[in-house]
């Protein structure tokens, strides 16, 4: 089964730090067992009668099953079924783990769909893409991405030399390939990725030449160290349902004199280039629609969570919480309205994609890194106290103490060790570290939301709205002086 096969290759002499050590066999660390066992179900279920149509499709009419993720979508249904498999997926992890790989894979995508356009950047664009897709996508890779520069001085850019020579370089040319040293600053599933795909990401001087490309590096490439932080894993699995099995590991990469093959040199060296690579709007397109999609089975499970503390300590009769419980019903509508209008109004584009609408697929991203905190905020103001009224373990419900137990913690509409098992379900979403790591998570995962919500303003074409505007107080000034006129 793929899943096997996943965990075995991660056994690849990969240089992953936790607590001071360097992790020899990652799918046997308590910090990745639970998340590694969860990523092979999800593997598995591309060889699984019941759902490889589900989240597969059949390249070239090939027997094989591969992620649809890798599916370059020519209608609407083909989009309609991308859109169905990270939804499976998603709702599989219960909206837990966002980053199983599905992004970046449709970055690839569509880069690789859209290869004719973007060969104008570099002759040898079309194949290195073309080779890397197939490879990609023939073989399972999970691949993540690995944007963002190391926060030293944000004030400051490349003409500061403490910037510029911690920010990803090339140190030397060689024949096979360049030489890379510096650091990144956030990649989300990075230990047990197959490759990073890694861009430059402020928009630099075309001077800056050192510091422009986009590249895919391979987690066990000589000289990269993946530094973790701290590991939420919790094999308390009673007690922290999430916690056990969905976390989502994020660490720094250090890029100690990596070497990167030519072949996995995408652009290298044209500032200009490779902001024009990373906004193509074909890959984006198709990667922030997996972005949204997977966000609505995130939400209905934060909702889930809710309604249920609500009815099981019966809050739900007051006014004001059923306010806000409403509000959380509108959340999900509104995510799943802008989904289904960025697929339907999509079209096909200029590579020949059916990509969706990006519009609203942006109003979604913006719109999502204010939901969660909101829809966190909801779930403590309908259980109160509630959350921290819990015993340590469900141990003591057969202890001495039981009879207690169930006496004392009994909910409205449900036994004790239900409501404790509900309660503690949802402190490991909205107090426990995993869980407030998937508030900052929601908040930032798709860039700066302030300069994210500006950019939406900035590249929309305003006239649209501005031009009844200036066109209603034209005709109000010009009534006003031919009412002037006909009043001596
Ligand atoms: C849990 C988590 C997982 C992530 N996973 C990934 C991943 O897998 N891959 C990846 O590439 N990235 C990942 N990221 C990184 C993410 O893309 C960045 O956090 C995001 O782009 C914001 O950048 P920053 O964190 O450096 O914040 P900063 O840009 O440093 O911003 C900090 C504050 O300063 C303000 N600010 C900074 N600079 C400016 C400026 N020039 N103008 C105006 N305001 C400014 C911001 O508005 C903000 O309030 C992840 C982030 C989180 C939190």
């Amino acid at each position: 089964m793929r899943g096997d096969q996943f965990l075995h290759s991660l056994n690849d002499g990969r240089s992953v730090w936790l607590e001071g050590k360097k992790i020899t066999e990652l799918p046997k660390h308590p910090a990745f067992t639970g998340t590694l066992e969860t990523i092979r179900g999800l593997f598995n279920q591309l060889d699984e009668p019941a759902t490889r149509e589900i989240v597969g499709f059949q390249p070239n009419h090939s027997d094989r099953f591969s992620h649809s993720s890798f599916l370059v979508p020519r209608s609407l249904e083909d989009l309609q079924r991308r859109s169905a498999s990270f939804a499976y997926w998603s709702k599989s992890t219960f909206g837990m783990m966002s980053r199983l790989s599905d992004y970046a894979r449709s970055m690839v995508t569509g880069w690789y769909a859209a290869r004719h356009q973007l060969s104008r950047l570099d002759p040898d664009f079309d194949k290195k893409i073309s080779t890397y897709y197939e490879q990609a996508r023939d073989n399972d890779l999970f691949l993540t991405t690995a944007i963002i520069d190391p926060q030293i001085d944000r004030s400051q850019g490349l003409d500061d030399a403490r910037i510029a020579e911690r920010f990803l370089h090339v140190v030397k040319e060689t024949s096979e390939g360049i030489i890379v040293r510096g650091a990144k600053m956030i990649a989300t599933g990075a230990p047990y990725t197959h490759d990073f795909i890694i861009s430059s990401f402020l928009k630099f001087e075309s001077r800056n030449k050192k510091h422009a490309h986009v590249l895919i590096v391979p987690a066990n490439s000589p000289g990269l160290h993946i530094v973790c932080r701290e590991s939420f894993a919790d094999a308390r699995g009673q007690d922290h349902i999430l916690s056990a099995n969905y976390e989502e590991m994020d660490a720094v990469l250090f890029l100690d004199d990596v070497l990167v093959p030519w072949e996995r040199v995408l652009l290298y060296g044209d500032p200009a280039k490779v902001l024009a690579l990373r906004e193509n709007k074909t890959a984006n397109a198709l990667a922030f629609h997996q972005n949204v999609v997977r966000y609505v089975a995130k939400l209905e499970f934060i909702t889930g969570i809710t309604f249920a503390v609500a009815d099981a300590i019966k809050v739900d009769g007051f006014l004001h919480v059923q306010e806000k419980l409403g509000e959380l019903l509108t959340q999900i509508d509104v995510m799943k309205g802008l989904i289904l209008a960025s697929e339907i109004e999509g079209q096909i584009d200029e590579s020949g994609v059916y990509a969706p609408k990006l519009s609203y697929i942006d109003s979604a991203r913006n719109i999502g890194t204010k939901y969660y905190p909101r829809a966190i905020e909801i779930l403590q103001q309908v259980g109160g106290g509630g959350f921290v009224q819990t015993p340590s373990s469900m141990e003591d419900f057969y202890g001495p103490i039981s009879k207690q137990m169930h006496l004392y913690f009994e909910g409205s509409s449900v036994s004790a060790e239900k409501k404790v098992q509900l309660f503690k379900l949802a402190w490991d979403l909205l107090g426990s570290p995993f869980g407030s790591r998937h508030e900052l998570y929601e908040r930032f995962y798709a860039g700066d939301p302030v300069r994210a919500y500006a950019n939406q303003y900035l590249n929309r074409d305003k006239e649209l709205l501005t031009d009844p505007i200036w066109k209603l107080l034209k005709e109000a000034s010009m009534r006003g002086v031919s009412s002037l006129h006909s009043n001596p």
